[in-house]
């Protein structure tokens, strides 16, 4: 949409659509700096929204940094200060590394988390204004500059700004104004994903705390406490064909995952008031252009991964955060702005990428493999943080994982008795491309690479989106490929 900006027309110096983790993070650095922030969300907070709440201490501490910590304590979260993984015998427990002095991860259900971040942002100065629905972003000369929304009583408004920032997750429909929808980069899940809240029956043991992870068979469980106190969250992340029982019988292919994992079923054995099966198969990765000429997409609307990294508010809150920091200063400067906005999309892929090809290894709907059961044992026997620094982001993934575990891992495997030497070998000769190519991918393809990578897998969809990417920039300040421009100081 173009637009000749009526005196009627209200101005602001951002606005942000989509008020939860990205949308807030990147408000608030905003506000703080001087500027005039409006957050328009179509929901009305509290609102819950398909997603848990893995939040490891790294997440945390993005929290703290938002101001939002406080708030969110003042809920008595529950909190899991250990992560232990089992996969047949072995098991793996450590406790996290601590981040900004933060121990704990939290964990809280989204209606309850979101509102807090809400409130955190309005109290520093944002402007949110809830069941406001953007429909269009208005365009000047090649350039965002503000948006067109319906207000609650379904009125148009228009809105400009310096800059125009898309936190609306993975149906973002800002992405699709800046003829961003369609990620050039994806990979189809294999997995997919079930869940409940229910009463812990471990409440109150150090197990009430734990972050269990069960892999078994083709499906992995996943345990959580959840706040209120004394209640737990319960995960299938299952092969995707077997979402559609869960949504046909929910209650029959709960106990058949239950019956299918020994582990997970003793952990949960007992259980009272259970919660309503949420399941869903669309979960493919991705990550879109984030950013152009007065626009960014932050959080979901820009990249998404597998939900089994349990790392997509940190990502959403982390990197939200800092575009709001690496546009502050910049707003006054459409091309120091853009180029600033490339830059943060570059810092965001450095980030997120080696997350991103580990969440698409682990969403392989195979069977648990010889040779992985026997690099995690690599890492058991100790209780300080080592193993969950993956999900603690505290390293890359290719640092923790290392060549050393790989190679200590295969020997194992062969080494054990009874196993089947050349199912392990193709194992590892099945692994290796991938170990190489998510490292290729973050180290040398350079940003906005479209070179596909073995660990991706096609036939890919975001919504009504097909992959293989379709979309090419007409007039991109950093095309693809192309190495990102240097910001002036
Ligand atoms: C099944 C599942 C489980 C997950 N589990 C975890 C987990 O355990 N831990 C974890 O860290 N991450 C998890 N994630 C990922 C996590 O949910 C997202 O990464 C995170 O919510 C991204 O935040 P966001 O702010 O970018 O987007 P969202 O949380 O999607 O928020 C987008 C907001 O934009 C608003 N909006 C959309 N369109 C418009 C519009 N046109 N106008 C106005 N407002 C609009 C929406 O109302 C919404 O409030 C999970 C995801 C899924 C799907």
């Amino acid at each position: 949409m173009t637009s000749n900006a009526p005196d009627s027309v209200e101005r602001a110096d951002v606005v942000i659509v989509g008020s939860r983790c990205a949308g807030t993070a990147a408000a608030v650095p905003l506000v703080r700096a001087g500027h005039k922030v409006v957050v328009l969300d179509k929901a009305r907070f509290p609102a819950d929204t398909l997603s848990t709440h893995v939040l490891v201490p790294n997440g945390v501490s993005e929290l703290k940094k938002m101001g939002a910590l406080d708030r969110i304590l003042a809920l008595n979260p529950a909190r899991s200060t250990h992560l232990r993984i089992t996969d047949g015998d072995m098991v793996v427990c450590e406790r996290y590394k601590p981040f900004d002095g933060i121990d704990y991860g939290i964990c809280v259900p989204r209606n309850l988390q979101d509102e807090c971040l809400v409130e955190t942002a309005r109290e520093a100065g944002a402007d949110i204004r809830e069941k406001c629905s953007v429909e269009s972003v208005v365009w000047r000369g090649g350039r965002a500059v503000g948006v067109v929304y319906r207000d609650p009583d379904g009125e148009e408004r228009e809105i400009h700004a310096k800059l125009v920032i898309g936190a609306d997750g993975r149906r973002s429909r800002v992405a699709a104004e800046v003829d961003s929808w369609t990620p050039y980069r994806g990979s189809k899940n294999g997995r997919g994903f079930a869940f409940r809240y229910m009463d812990d029956p471990k409440a109150g043991t150090s197990q009430h705390e734990e972050m269990g992870v069960y892999r078994a068979e083709r499906t992995v469980g996943l345990t959580l406490p959840s706040t209120p106190e004394g209640r737990v969250l319960a995960v299938w992340m299952c092969p995707a064909e077997d979402v559609s029982g869960f949504r046909m019988d929910p209650e029959a292919a709960w106990q058949q995952k239950l019956d299918g994992d020994p582990v997970m079923a003793d952990r949960l054995a007992g259980a009272q008031n259970m919660g309503k099966v949420r399941s869903t198969a669309d979960l493919s990765s991705y990550y879109r252009r984030s950013s152009g000429p007065g626009w960014a997409l932050a959080g979901d609307a820009g990249h998404f991964k597998d939900p089994v990294t349990g790392n997509g508010m940190r990502d959403a809150l982390k990197h939200g955060r800092l575009l709001g920091e690496a546009a502050a200063p910049r707003l006054h400067d459409p091309e120091r702005l853009d180029a600033a906005l490339a830059v943060w999309e570059r810092g965001r892929d450095l980030d997120t990428l080696s997350t991103y090809h580990w969440g698409n290894r682990e969403s392989r709907p195979d069977p648990v493999s010889d040779l992985v059961r026997e690099v995690l044992r690599t890492f058991a026997g100790q209780e300080g943080p080592d193993l969950s620094d993956t999900f603690n982001r505290a390293r890359p993934i290719e640092a923790i994982v290392s060549p050393t575990h790989l190679v200590k891992g295969l020997v194992a495997a062969l080494r054990r008795p009874g196993a089947d030497r050349k199912a392990i070998v193709k194992q590892a000769l099945g692994e290796l491309p991938l170990e190489w190519h998510g490292r290729r991918n973050r180290l040398l393809d350079g940003f906005r690479s479209t070179r596909p990578t073995k660990t991706e897998r096609p036939d890919w969809t975001v919504g009504n989106a097909p992959g293989p990417p379709s979309y090419r920039p007409a007039a991109d300040p950093a095309p693809v490929g192309a190495d990102v421009p240097a910001v002036a100081a």
